[in-house]
């Protein structure tokens, strides 16, 4: 049971909205009342793309160059940059550079991930979201711990995810103590595969939930959480006062933007920035984004874990969605997706099923590293629903547009080469926060990235997978043992002594 004695406790939704948050948390990272989102460069680039839209070929390719060569972040100018690029050729060449980027940095992988909502219950007003305090169309819950093994026993046991990413609303029912009780009962649930009856379990869960103080945070790193995203929603103040109440928690926009300084401090490193793409300008988002990303690698030398990239989707009880006058198209999300990877090069990107399967195929060779598969996202939505694509807008906080399986999924991954990894030894060798990021920048992760996919995609297969995913995802181990071997000709009898275990039966073994 993790030590919660240090964290403050609320009697009512009323007293946690009146006393969560901890002005000096705050104060301590926006030092002489100086926000790191530097409002002012931001209009001024903007304004000058405005006024000056075409791009120096010359200077794009210099800043394509220097982000391939130094996978360090790109300053906010050179990102304005590759903002102005409309020719069709030159934009294919950003995007051959940001797939080349992806490849050296994560190989030919997609890490493959389920959301898991925990509680719809939410102190929150949040005008795009159906999970809001007041919406009456809404169907509350919380999970109980039985009803969350239920779901484990679905996600785990029956479609085979190792990853999660578990999404709470924000609310004194499911206060931190809750947060981590969850992340210890998803870890300790083993269940038996139905193909082999290997026993199986979730190997890495992520958090997906409001901003929380320090003290909060060590209590979750103590229970060995992942990744903590949190989605600044739009970096634009105005229209995040516009849509974010006054009267709320989230209402406050400071203790939104320092709250990955907070996990920093805590010690909970690996963190997940996002914006939800169409409440404002994309190109002022992604400038902010990129500054965000740069403060935290000045006062800690660690930059986003990931990168997300929601878009407005539609919700109960809201027009938010269909209505902000800042929505973007497939083409523009194409753009985004190219642009950040190359402005943050050594960066996972997160694109999930809220996109259609056709926005999401498209964008595989843009940069991108994870999605999700065979997810629902109504609460209790796995256990309750034998049909994995049905949805429900009462109980889910907005629609899906990708319902493919897991099966379909890794079946159409390697028809074009790419391997599904359901590798989580990273965080588990400590391979996190600063430790990975070098790595990350030389390629070197990549490499123990490509041993580990091949483990865990031979795991996946022998206990989950139909036959004819089976007989595809086969060709494309046996390619890429031909390359490991290739790659590391001395490493490689190692590597085939853990693969021939993991074909016995052995579960769990990575690099
Ligand atoms: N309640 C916490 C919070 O807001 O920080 C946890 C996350 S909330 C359950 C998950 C994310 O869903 C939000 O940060 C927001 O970006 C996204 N979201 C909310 N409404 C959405 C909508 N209509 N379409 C797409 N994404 C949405
Ligand atoms: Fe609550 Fe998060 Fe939805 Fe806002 S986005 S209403 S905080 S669940």
């Amino acid at each position: 049971m993790a030590d919660t004695a240090n964290i403050r406790k609320f009697e009512s939704a009323q007293d946690y909205v009146k006393r969560f948050i901890v002005q000096e948390e705050i104060d301590k990272y926006l030092p002489g009342g100086r926000h790191f989102i530097d409002t002012a460069k931001i209009d001024s680039l903007i304004a000058g793309m405005d006024a000056n839209p075409a791009a120096d070929p010359a200077k794009v390719r210099e800043i394509i160059a220097k982000s391939e060569e130094t996978c360090e972040t790109l300053l906010p100018e050179e990102t304005a940059e590759l903002m102005k690029v409309t020719d069709p050729a030159l934009f294919e060449e950003m995007r051959a550079a940001a797939d080349r980027i992806k490849h050296k940095v994560y190989d030919n992988r997609i890490v493959v991930f389920a959301p898991l909502y925990m509680s719809n219950l939410c102190v929150n007003g949040c005008r795009y979201c159906g999970f809001r305090e007041g919406n009456a169309q809404q169907k509350r819950r919380v999970l109980t711990m039985d009803e969350l093994k239920e779901e484990l026993d679905v996600l785990a046991g029956r479609i085979g995810h190792k990853r999660l990413i578990a999404v709470y609303g924000e609310h004194p029912s499911t206060s931190t103590e809750y947060i981590a009780e969850t992340i210890e009962t998803c870890y300790a649930h083993q269940v038996p595969a139905p193909r082999t009856g290997a026993k199986v379990g979730i190997r890495r869960v992520n958090v997906n939930a409001a901003p929380l103080p320090v003290e909060d945070l060590k209590v979750l790193r103590s229970v060995g959480i992942g990744t903590f995203q949190v989605f600044q929603e739009t970096y634009n103040r105005k229209l995040y006062e516009q849509m974010h109440p006054a009267w709320s928690v989230k209402g406050n926009y400071d203790w939104r933007t320092t709250c990955f300084h907070r996990c920093m401090e805590a010690g909970v490193d690996d963190v997940g920035l996002g914006v939800l793409y169409g409440l404002c300008d994309w190109r002022y988002e992604l400038l902010a984004t990129i500054m965000h990303a740069r403060d935290l690698e000045r006062w800690f030398n660690i930059g986003p874990h990931t990168l997300s990239f929601p878009r407005l989707e539609p919700a109960s009880g809201t027009k938010v969605p269909e209505e902000s006058p800042w929505l973007i198209d497939d083409d523009t999300f194409a753009r985004i997706l190219v642009i950040a990877r190359l402005s943050v090069p050594y960066t996972g990107m997160i694109v999930t099923a809220r996109e259609s399967a056709a926005s999401r195929n498209r964008v595989l060779d843009h940069g991108m590293t994870q999605l999700d598969c065979s997810s629902n996202i109504a609460i209790k939505g796995y256990s309750d629903f034998a049909n994995e694509a049905h949805q429900e807008k009462e109980r889910q906080q907005f629609m899906l547009g990708d319902n493919r399986s897991i099966d379909e999924m890794v079946r159409y991954l390697a028809s074009r080469g790419t391997i599904t990894s359901f590798c989580t030894a990273g965080y588990r060798c400590g391979r996190t926060g600063g430790c990975i990021m070098d790595a990350l920048k030389t390629g070197r992760e990549g490499k123990f990235c490509k041993i580990n996919a091949v483990l865990t995609f031979r795991e996946w297969l022998d206990d989950f997978a139909s036959g004819e995913t089976r007989a595809i995802g086969e060709k494309l181990i046996e390619k890429e043992l031909a390359g490991i071997k290739e790659w590391l000709p001395k490493f490689y009898p190692t590597v085939m002594k853990q693969y021939e275990a993991t074909c016995r039966g052995e579960r769990d073994l990575f690099f």
